[in-house]
């Protein structure tokens, strides 16, 4: 049976490394709504170009933008055993844009959905975004305080060169969470009035996280 599973969060909590592991784990393909939307403002797309002029202010982007590139992205051959989303839903109005996609893709046959919630000491964030990293060729993630390359500057897996995020500054990291305070916490309500939600204590090392990952995802 098909299985979907959406990591909800605030920044820079660690969804994208636990999704990242799960999605190696299960061989789902990892969605990540923020890569996809970086990838059309990278390739300079019409849909790129509006998306660019809220990232940068740490907005959401326009719903029908990011339900269009969903929507593509999840009718994709990888995603018919199962997908993990990370960024999407971000709204309680995005999370009504999945449930129609996923009726759509799934037409009729048996899926499982599940949501699972990163609860995060919020103070410890914007730190970690400021000192994050990642890779431009392989995209692994780096913390220059915490999770250091061996060469600076340098991905210790592929030799890429290390980059900081466009929207990784102090300014968008604040508009960023409350953004995500205000549009994409109701969801964890909204799924678990639904009985969709399981919670996960996110804080920890990311060994820590991903055994209570495991324990969750194997019931
Ligand atoms: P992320 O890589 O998940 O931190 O996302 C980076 C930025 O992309 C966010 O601050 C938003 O501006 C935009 N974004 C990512 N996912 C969505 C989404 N589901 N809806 C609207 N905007 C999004």
């Amino acid at each position: 049976m098909k299985k979907e599973f959406i990591f909800l969060g605030p920044p820079a909590c660690g969804k994208g490394t636990q999704t990242d592991k799960l999605s190696r784990h299960l061989g789902f393909p990892h969605v990540d709504t923020g890569s996809l939307l970086r990838a059309a403002i990278k390739d300079q797309t019409p849909d790129g170009l509006v998306a660019q002029t809220y990232i940068e202010k740490g907005n959401l982007v326009p719903v029908e933008i990011v339900a269009k590139i969903i929507k593509s992205r999840l009718a994709q051959e990888d995603c018919k055993k199962g997908y993990i989303l990370d960024g999407y839903p971000r709204s309680v109005e995005q999370a009504g844009f999945l449930e129609q996609i996923n009726a759509e893709i799934d037409n009729g046959a048996d899926a499982t959905f599940m949501a699972i919630y990163f609860d995060i000491d919020e103070s410890i964030l914007i730190d970690r975004i400021l000192y994050r990293r990642s890779c431009a060729g392989c995209g692994r993630i780096y913390n220059v305080k915490t999770k250091a390359p061996d060469v600076l500057n340098t991905c210790s897996k592929c030799g890429g060169e290390l980059i900081q995020r466009a929207d990784d500054t102090q300014e968008i990291a604040e508009a960023r969470m409350k953004t995500y305070y205000e549009q994409t916490a109701p969801l964890i309500e909204y799924y678990e009035k639904k009985g969709l939600l399981k919670k996960i204590d996110a804080n920890g090392a990311v060994k820590t996280v991903w055994n209570r990952l495991l324990k969750i995802i194997e019931g």
